[in-house]
């Protein structure tokens, strides 16, 4: 594959198949996970970052000039500046201190402009330190992940698509972790398009408030929210499934481990609350995932022991 822009090798990443050599899969069922981490930026936001961008572009919202500002834990920061690169536009990025310093590494390596707020203040403290810049900063644009519905759109348009033609329409049950919710929001909106009995599960830490636990500070990075994402409104969730920090993290190692799958904790959270999916299914049962994105960029927080 020739390109001459590295944002042509977002998409179409590889799907795993765990069969029974992985794991003792209970009744002949299978998990399935979609492998973004494999993107170029190291994550499932270089598909919100190009689709952003190609549609503030579009819209009008964007000229050769515009700086673009956004509150992010990273990953849709290096999404945004590996896509904005390619037009030559400034990033700014809001980011709470606590988020990993290889995120942060990589965005600035990009091109970008970091300012943090107190981790205290969580993604909230992030989201309002950006409208304010905004409104400083003259031909700016701020996405605003967390309420544009370009989110889940930019998963409805490639990654629900991918999926459903990857296993020729025959998914059972959907199962994805929740940050900004676009992900789960977007692919699932898909999925129950074509597939309208499909069960769709979503996947936060301990510490997210979902399942209507409090709300306080967890290991597991990218995953989990202080307030319920504006896209899941409008679709049917048949479960949340929360994980905690030891059991994210057993599943990463293993992951690692076992099928030299070096992924992100959202990712071994996602693969715990698969499991636990598959033992309330019948039999023979098809369970697609997401790991949305890479270990290396969590090695100083010990993702590996
Ligand atoms: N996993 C990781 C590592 C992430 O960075 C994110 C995005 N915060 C997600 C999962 C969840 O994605 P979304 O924001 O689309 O819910």
């Amino acid at each position: 594959m020739i390109i001459t822009s590295i944002t042509e090798a977002i998409g179409q990443t590889p799907l795993y198949q765990f069969t029974a050599k992985d794991y003792p899969m209970p009744k002949g069922s299978t998990i399935y996970a979609k492998l973004e981490y494999l993107n170029p930026g190291g994550s499932i936001k270089d598909r919100l970052g190009h689709y952003l961008l190609l549609n503030g572009f579009a819209s009008g919202k964007i000229t050769k000039d515009t700086v673009i500002i956004e509150p992010t834990a990273g990953n849709t920061g290096i999404g945004l500046a590996l896509s904005a690169l390619k037009y030559q536009l400034k990033t700014i990025f809001v980011v709470p201190e606590k988020f990993s310093i290889e995120k942060q590494q990589l965005m600035k390596a990009l091109g970008a402009t970091i300012i943090h707020t107190p981790s205290e203040d969580g993604i909230k403290g992030a989201i309002e330190k950006s409208k304010i810049l905004a409104a400083e900063i003259e031909n700016s644009y701020l996405p605003l992940q967390f309420e544009n519905p370009d989110n889940p759109a930019a998963y409805y348009h490639t990654l629900g698509s991918e999926l459903f033609q990857e296993l020729n329409g025959s998914i059972d049950s959907f199962v994805a972790g929740i940050g900004s919710g676009g992900t789960f929001a977007g692919t699932a909106t898909f999925l129950k398009e074509q597939l309208p009995d499909i069960r769709l599960i979503g996947v936060e830490p301990e510490g997210s408030i979902l399942n209507g636990g409090p709300s306080h500070s967890h290991e597991i990075e990218g995953i989990g929210v202080e307030f319920v994402p504006p896209f899941l409104s409008s679709l049917t969730i048949d479960q949340f499934e929360t994980i905690s920090d030891q059991e994210g993290f057993d599943f990463t190692r293993q992951l690692a481990k076992n099928q030299a799958l070096l992924v992100g904790s959202s990712s071994g959270a996602a693969f715990a609350a698969a499991l636990k999916e598959i033992q309330r299914l019948p039999q023979g049962q098809r369970v697609v995932t997401i790991f949305p994105d890479a270990a290396d960029r969590y090695l100083s927080k010990h993702i590996y022991p």
